[in-house]
């Protein structure tokens, strides 16, 4: 088991970790990234991304995180791929314990863990995980070729998944618990435009119909929540993207948090109320969300961290 020591720790290899690595490491601060469950985080498990400035051509998501990656590597970042499971936040050097054993003690920590994917939370959704039922159409779509899939959610991932699958399954429809779409116009337009998506309006997923050997979903029963009707919609998959719920749990009673999970930090800041303890990215912005605002406060994030070690040096 290895002892690592580093003025920045920084968990999390998202846009908003890896963009605090590159400031931090440019700053002589050799961070450290302790990569996480997901290395790369969100974006790797997008497909296009159009709105991510500087590329005038569509890029791909895992592409982007590569090449940041790389960058932080290139000017002096050394990632460790664990996950950290717990903190001593009890005294400076903050003591971290990662799932391998290994020990983290850091001058300063950047908290950028991102958010994970929410569920349905009903209980055939569970037992059909991973035998239909999914949160990432990139990561399955390709196993409901020629099938057809509903997809639940009105935001822009539930958008773009639609869109997405609609390369691979022969019918999506689109299930959302309102009856407009809070997802971007532009991605909106395509929706609406395309021959094989359906939107199912005021509707809730009540329940994921399937089968036990083999294992699978055949498909989903609907109650619409303005007549209270209940509809048998044939598929062979779910796909749910109904937005996240920010990774904190190693944080509860230490930082604050507000009614979501998301923690709180200073204002025009990424500043923790610990000292040399900064958050950025998803896990701390439940507004913007974009890989663009998450690189932003991660660049906050270590500015902030390299001013508070320079304070602290000179007593
Ligand atoms: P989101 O914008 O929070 O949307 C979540 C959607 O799921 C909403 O339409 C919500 O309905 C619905 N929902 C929430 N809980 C539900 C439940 N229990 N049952 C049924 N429906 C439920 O989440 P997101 O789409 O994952 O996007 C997250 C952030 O990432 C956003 O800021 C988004 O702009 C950003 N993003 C950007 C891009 C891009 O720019 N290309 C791509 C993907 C994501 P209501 O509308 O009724 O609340």
């Amino acid at each position: 088991m290895a002892e690592h020591r580093t003025k920045v720790l920084i968990l999390g290899s998202g846009p908003a970790g890896l963009t605090a690595a590159i400031y931090a490491a440019r700053a002589n601060l050799a961070p450290i990234v302790v990569a996480g469950m997901q290395p790369g985080g969100q974006m790797t498990i997008t497909t296009d991304v159009e709105n991510y400035p500087g590329f005038p051509d569509v890029i791909q998501g895992p592409w982007l995180m590569e090449q940041m990656t790389k960058q932080a590597e290139h000017v002096g970042t050394r990632f460790v791929h664990d996950l950290v499971t717990s903190i001593d936040f009890t005294k400076r050097p903050y003591v971290a314990t990662g799932d391998s054993g290994d020990t983290f003690i850091g001058d300063s920590i950047i908290v950028a863990t991102g958010a994970s994917a929410r569920w349905l939370g009903i209980p055939t959704e569970k037992q059909f995980q991973g035998f239909g039922v999914s949160a990432c159409a990139t990561c399955d779509g390709f196993f409901f070729r020629g099938k057809e899939v509903a997809v639940v959610g009105g935001g822009n991932t539930a958008v773009e998944e639609a869109l997405y699958l609609t390369n691979h399954a022969t019918k999506v429809t689109l299930i959302h618990r309102r009856d407009s779409l809070r997802a971007e116009k532009m991605l909106q337009q395509r929706l609406f435009a395309h021959p094989k998506i359906t939107v199912v309006w005021d509707s809730a997923v009540d329940e994921v119909v399937g089968k036990t050997a083999p294992p699978g979903v055949t498909g989903i029963k609907l109650r619409n929540v303005k007549t209270g009707a209940i509809q048998d919609l044939t598929v062979d998959g779910l796909f749910v993207a109904i937005g996240h719920t920010p990774n904190t749990e190693l944080f509860k009673n230490v930082l604050d948090m507000d009614e979501n999970g998301y923690l709180i930090t200073a204002p025009d800041s990424t500043a923790t109320k610990l000292d040399g303890v900064f958050a950025c990215g998803d896990v701390q912005d439940h507004v913007y969300r974009q890989a663009v605002t998450a690189a932003g406060t991660g660049c906050m994030a270590a500015l902030e961290a390299d001013r508070f070690l320079a304070a602290a040096a000179h007593g």
